[in-house]
């Protein structure tokens, strides 16, 4: 029997998507082998790689004059990718900081170049994103990095920071592909697939032609965006089954309608347990209304006590890793794409029953 998974990551995945890479799993498409056993330079997984990139694309409305790559070594590896690949000649970098995520962000950086922390939401222990208006940014900067949705704090970015021509660099990790969103607007766009897209192991980056070129000489170069670009992410083997996976993931989605689809559907979600959370002193979401995420709701008892009592009891019910990020404590409900409506219903219905016999 399938539970309600609500992890923050590994999360969640489609049943259908599960269900059909079972199917495939020995012999895809009469090939008489497994997309583990392929050759990456082979028809078979060629064809499979360029489907999931032109579904991506299609999904995100990627333009033309943007790189998809399929990477290796998570949104972590990335925090050091990105500087090495984006300085050039400057030795500095803007980065705006809502919680953990940035935080690593900017530690990481640090190794590579001068960074300046244009907001930080820390004053109020990273419940809300910085406005525009508050932001203080250097003067030439390679560029400027946001994380659009803090995956442990639960704030996420409702609008795009204009950074004039300086290239804004946005660690989506956990909300890429749950809302439609302008990739025009940004250099690039990066994040590990564990989240919302397939299983660990892939990291994905779009990035903007006009920024390839400018990697540090140091740069590795399977980490070098320019390398992988002009080797279509196959200058060594890349991470084949994720990307087959995650092609299914592309495919599910434009099934369900593409992005407009899911987005109302997010919103739909993150409603229902939301509203609840607004109209019951029970629990408590810590989160600035207007900066909310939409994929990951922190959440507290107002009895610290009752803690253990709530994950038992939810997890007698099939409602599955719900215990807090170490960081924040409490609970966290992540309701990534593939968490279907009637997981959070059920949660919510049992968040009431735990409040009607503990309250
Ligand atoms: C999970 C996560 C990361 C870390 O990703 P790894 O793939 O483990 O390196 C970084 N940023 C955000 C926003 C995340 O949610």
């Amino acid at each position: 029997m399938r539970i309600f998974n609500f992890s923050a990551g590994p999360a969640v995945l489609p049943e259908s998507v599960l269900q059909r890479a079972a199917d495939e799993m020995l012999d895809w498409h009469g090939s008489g082998m497994s997309v583990m056993e392929m050759s990456h330079r082979g028809k078979e997984f060629t064809s499979i790689i360029e489907k999931a990139e032109a579904d991506f694309r299609t999904l995100l409305g990627i333009p033309s004059n943007y790189k998809v790559l399929f990477l290796q070594g998570g949104a972590l590896a990335m925090n050091a990718f990105i500087p090495m690949n984006l300085l050039g000649s400057k030795t500095s970098a803007d980065y705006i900081n809502t919680g953990e995520w940035s935080k690593k962000s900017i530690s990481e950086a640090q190794k590579y170049c001068q960074v300046h922390v244009a907001a930080s939401a820390e004053d109020r222990d990273f419940t809300y994103v910085p406005p525009q208006s508050d932001w203080q940014l250097s003067k030439d900067p390679a560029y400027v990095h946001i994380c659009t949705n803090e995956t442990i704090g639960g704030v996420e970015y409702n609008w795009v920071p204009d950074a004039g021509s300086v290239p804004l660099v946005a660690d989506m990790s956990s909300h890429i592909l749950s809302r439609e969103m302008d990739v025009s607007k940004y250099g690039v766009i990066y994040g590990g697939a564990q989240k919302n897209i397939g299983p660990a192991g892939l990291t994905f980056c779009i990035v903007r032609d006009d920024l390839l070129g400018r990697a540090l000489p140091i740069t590795p170069s399977v980490c070098n965006w320019k390398d992988q670009a002009e080797h279509d992410s196959m200058l060594n083997t890349p991470p084949t089954y994720g990307i087959y996976i995650a092609g299914l993931v592309f495919e599910w989605l434009l099934q369900q309608g593409g992005l407009a689809k899911i987005e109302q559907l997010n919103i739909a979600k993150a409603a229902i347990l939301y509203d609840y959370l607004d109209e019951t002193d029970f629990y408590i979401s810590p989160v600035n209304r207007a900066d909310r995420s939409r994929m990951n709701v922190p959440f507290h008892l107002i009895d610290k006590k009752l803690d253990e009592k709530f994950l038992q009891g939810a997890q007698q019910r099939g409602l599955l890793q719900l215990k807090g990020h170490r960081v924040v404590g409490g609970m966290r409900a992540s309701i990534y794409n593939a968490m279907p409506i009637e997981g959070v219903r059920a949660l919510v219905e049992y968040m009431k029953e735990f409040q009607r016999s503990n309250g």
